[in-house]
């Protein structure tokens, strides 16, 4: 079985003041390339925590993480700032786009910053995929000229200009409404099925969890199949 990611062993706790809470214990996960998979769990159940352990954002106290059959077990590894932009895109609940740039420059910066050289290529690529996601009429259209499902759509054609192994989302409907969102979670299912890169989505949407191939359950520090 060809697994783009495992996670073995994986334990995180934030350090207070008074006391320790050890959100993550012992969670083993087994994603496989083409995998679309959601995440449930309460909230402050750890799911973000999850995620930005996966996406090399946060440290964790110990296990082991392989992505791409690359060994991550320090945070400090050299490989971790070429994975996180060669295997990993992100999209969060809030977009985070830069408010002074176009959607297109948006979608270009996270490419550009590696190779300005090929502003050309970028430039084609990034607006093939804003046509993939529904914004071919929107390229020069700032952050506050776009509504919150197209704000969302660049973010997720941004998370997908350095064609990323692996989609991480974190809650990416949670703040739009029942239809916007249906769109965002139909959007996702296209680019799981058409390009085959595999997501990991956290959700509150039933609706969504149940178009993706595998849900699990955050509970007690640990994952939970559900489905
Ligand atoms: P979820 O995304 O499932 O709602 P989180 O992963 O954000 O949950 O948080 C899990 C728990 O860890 C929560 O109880 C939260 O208060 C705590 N927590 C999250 N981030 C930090 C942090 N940086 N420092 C201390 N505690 C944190
Ligand atoms: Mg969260």
């Amino acid at each position: 079985m060809n697994n783009i990611l495992e996670l073995k062993n994986i334990n995180k706790t934030y350090k207070g003041k008074s006391e320790n809470l050890h959100i993550l214990k012992d969670l083993n996960l087994e994603v496989e390339e083409g995998d679309f998979i959601s995440i449930l769990g309460k909230s402050g159940s750890g799911k973000s925590t999850l995620l930005g352990i996966i996406g090399l954002l946060d440290n964790f106290d110990s296990g082991e993480i392989y992505i791409n059959n690359n060994k991550i077990d320090k945070f400090e590894s050299n490989n971790v700032d070429r994975l996180k932009n060669k295997d990993l895109g992100f999209v969060f609940q809030f977009h985070y786009l830069l408010p002074e740039f176009t959607a297109l420059e948006n979608v270009m910066i996270p490419c550009l910053i590696q190779n300005f050289s090929d502003k050309k290529n970028i430039e084609i690529k990034a607006k093939e995929l804003l046509k993939k996601v529904g914004l071919e009429e929107r390229y020069n259209h700032k952050p506050n000229q776009l509504s919150g499902g197209e704000k969302q759509r660049v973010a997720i054609a941004r998370a997908l200009i350095n064609d990323p192994k692996i989609i991480l989302a974190d809650e990416p409907t949670g703040n739009l409404d029942e239809e916007t969102s249906e769109d965002i979670h139909k959007l996702l299912q296209k680019i799981n099925r058409e390009n085959k890169q595999t997501i990991i989505v956290v959700t509150h949407s039933k609706e969504l969890a149940n178009i993706t191939n595998k849900q699990y359950l955050v509970k007690q520090g640990k994952l939970i199949l559900k489905k």
